[in-house]
């Protein structure tokens, strides 16, 4: 299997320490934080790591969700980027990495020839948390609960284009199981 060369910009750190910072998030683990304000449109982060092709992806992929159900805490960072390839972004340099997801995120990534950037989707105030779509498909969407806390959270993490859809079967699923209004699952 042919594995690509890592890929890596020419200086890391250009991207990484600038604008954010990690700490603790009310969302989940770790987040990523602005560390001044940020006006609309700004390129804030790189998303680097290794630049791996589907094969070697779902491989790895695999290898994260065998680790994950003995320990019960693997996470996995690799990036679709494109039909070609993604980047296993689970290396310490990549800060991009402990990004959390939103519904109604602050910012997006990005492909550029290539490479992925975050840039803001609106003014960021310092101190507030960075967010993007992971965009997950909806097949699995059980795996991944969202804990955004934004009004607009669907409960799951599913990618924008997705999350009508999973609304009518939420919905669908609520009725068949109960008419009492309110009730939670
Ligand atoms: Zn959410």
């Amino acid at each position: 299997m042919r594995k690509l060369r890592p890929h890596r910009p020419s200086s890391p750190v250009e991207y990484v320490n600038a604008f954010c910072e990690a700490r603790g998030s009310a969302i989940h683990g770790q987040g990523i934080f602005a560390s001044r304000r940020m006006r609309k449109g700004m390129r804030v982060l790189e998303y680097i790591g290794e630049r791996v092709d589907k094969e070697e992806s779902n491989r790895r992929g695999l290898e994260l969700f065998e680790k994950s159900k003995e320990s019960g805490g693997a996470s996995v960072y690799i990036f679709d980027v494109n039909e070609d390839w993604d980047l296993d972004g689970d290396k310490p340099y990549n800060l991009a990495r402990l990004i959390n997801h939103s519904c109604e995120p602050n910012c997006e990534m990005v492909d550029e020839d290539n490479r992925l950037f975050l840039y803001a989707l609106r003014d960021i105030e310092k101190g507030e948390e960075l967010s993007f779509d992971y965009g997950y498909d909806i097949e699995h969407y059980l795996d991944h609960p969202c804990r955004c806390g934004t009004p607009g959270c669907v409960g799951y993490i599913v990618s924008s284009a997705q999350r009508p859809k999973l609304l009518r079967m939420l919905r669908r699923k609520k009725h068949g199981r109960s008419l009492v209004k309110g009730n939670k699952e």
